[in-house]
């Protein structure tokens, strides 16, 4: 694809818009216990059964800050290519909402505990970097429930305290597949690092989208609107394709953008004003009293670096070296971190290609079908390992490999035993082989008079009756090299 094929741009009469796009994407970090009590953050537990006095803001309560979260969000700043700041401060950010019981967020303001950093993104064009801004640690909120009873709604505290990083993203991204991919090459980040588990069905990661259109050429931005709290990258996509569209009307027919919170309805697939964006200053954020300037010592820094595990760009880079993978390849296998392992795992002992082929091939096939994460593959990288073995050595062909995976899918059984109990080896016995096709030949004499004649392409057609008489398991190489000899 060339670059100007990916650009994505919206065709208004004679002009064309260019849409802008920046997240803050709220991750919830990876940690038994909340931010500052010690309540656990299990999903899905009952309501309101993951509550301390701390999360309920009884009055008198103090917050202590749990290290683990800080450590986690070092980890995701250095993952991020970030700036570790090792002065950062808490702040309380004021506001009201029924399932905010303190009556403030405590969150991170002027100073976060991570600064700049970046992404790099794989596009079909090539790579892009997208700006980091800024990670800050927070507090979550709880949970409003309005549809359980048609009168009242219900507050559940769980979520209330909950530690969540806000990583904030430049305003880089420049249409709806870009958001895409950053979404999960972030994901992928923090699985690595296993600060975040990034699921999105359980909240665990979910984005405000800030989106604003200029026309082509322009440098200025245009003014941006905010869509709160999308849960899906789906719906991110929708979200700004239909804000995109909605600002370049307004442009059109020379109205201004209003900046905008804006909330998006699932239902309708719209965007609907929720209220005018509110000011920093509309939270009268100061420091939380109850907390201390966090300072952070070079050696914890040091340290942390020293846990940071192979991540994803780095392991594409030696699976390209390393394995002679294409990028494309690469990128599949290293986009999460447990296909990467059962990848290393086959190839241990198999060949790079074959293995390749078979794993983005049948494998990934299965489990899209069962709709299972590779972790909980049927068939274990070792038995895949030793059937791509007895492909490779010639045991079995790569057809009756195929029928041999679909039985090693129940059982997970050493493909060999398969083999045996259901006598798929491969005939490569030539003097077996050419009864076979002594027998093809003298049933289909009219056929190898028109092959003689000059009908090359009736060479397929013999084949196919000696793998047809011999079941399928004569060796293909084999058979044609008879054949040509047999009807010269
Ligand atoms: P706020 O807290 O007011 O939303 P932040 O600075 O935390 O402000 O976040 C602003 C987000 O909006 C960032 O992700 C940034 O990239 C994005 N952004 C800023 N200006 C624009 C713009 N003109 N168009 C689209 N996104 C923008
Ligand atoms: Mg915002």
């Amino acid at each position: 694809m060339t670059k100007h094929q990916s650009q994505y741009l919206i065709k208004k009469n004679n002009n064309e818009y260019e849409v802008v796009i920046g997240l803050e994407v709220h991750a919830q970090v990876l940690s038994n216990s909340k931010l500052f009590s010690s309540s656990p953050t299990k999903f899905g537990a009952e309501p309101n059964t993951q509550v301390s006095l701390v999360d309920a803001a009884f009055p008198g309560m103090l917050p202590v800050i749990n290290e683990f979260c800080i450590k986690q969000a070092v980890k995701t700043g250095i993952g991020l290519n970030a700036k570790i700041n090792k002065r950062s401060i808490f702040d309380r950010k004021n506001y009201f909402y029924p399932d905010l019981p303190q009556g403030y967020q405590i969150s991170q303001y002027k100073n976060p505990i991570v600064g700049e950093g970046s992404v790099t993104l794989d596009l079909p064009s090539g790579e892009k970097k997208i700006g980091i801004e800024r990670l800050h640690l927070e507090q979550d909120a709880g949970k409003s429930i309005h549809d359980l009873d048609p009168e009242n709604t219900f507050v559940d505290l769980n979520r209330s305290g909950v530690a969540l990083m806000e990583i904030v993203s430049k305003p880089d991204l420049r249409s709806p597949d870009e958001v895409n991919i950053y979404i999960k090459k972030l994901r992928s980040i923090m699985r690595y690092l296993g600060t975040c588990d990034g699921n999105m069905q359980e909240g665990s990661l979910r984005a405000d989208v800030n989106v604003s259109v200029r026309k082509k050429g322009d440098k200025k931005f245009g003014t941006r609107c905010e869509i709160k709290n999308v849960n899906s990258i789906k719906f991110m996509q929708m979200a700004i394709e239909y804000e995109a569209n909605r600002q370049s009307n307004l442009i059109e027919n020379g109205e201004t953008i209003d900046q905008e919170t804006r909330l998006f309805d699932t239902k309708k697939n719209e965007t609907r004003s929720m209220r005018s964006k509110e000011d920093a200053h509309d939270y009268r954020y100061f420091p939380d009293p109850d907390l201390l300037p966090l300072e952070l010592g070079d050696e914890f820094i040091e340290n942390l670096k020293k846990e940071i595990p192979e991540l994803p760009d780095q392991k594409k880079k030696r699976f390209i070296e390393k394995f002679k993978l294409t990028p494309y390849e690469a990128n599949i296998l290293v986009s999460d971190i447990e296909t990467s392992r059962y990848f290393e795992e086959v190839i241990k002992n198999s060949d790079v290609k074959l293995s390749v082929n078979w794993i983005t091939g049948e494998l990934f096939a299965l489990l899209n079908e069962k709709n299972l994460e590779i972790s909980h593959s049927p068939i274990s990288a070792k038995n895949l390992s030793k059937l791509i073995n007895l492909i490779k050595d010639g045991t079995i062909s790569g057809k009756i490999a195929k029928t041999v995976f679909e039985l090693m899918i129940e059982t997970d059984k050493n493909p060999l035993k398969i083999i045996e109990e259901k006598s798929l080896k491969q005939q490569s016995d030539p003097k077996e082989l050419e009864k076979i096709i002594t027998k093809v030949i003298t049933d289909n004499a009219d056929k190898v008079k028109e092959y003689k004649s000059g009908k090359d392409k009736l060479l397929g057609f013999f084949v196919g009756q000696v793998m047809k008489v011999s079941g399928g398991k004569a060796n293909p190489q084999l058979v044609n090299e008879i054949l040509k000899k047999k009807l010269k």
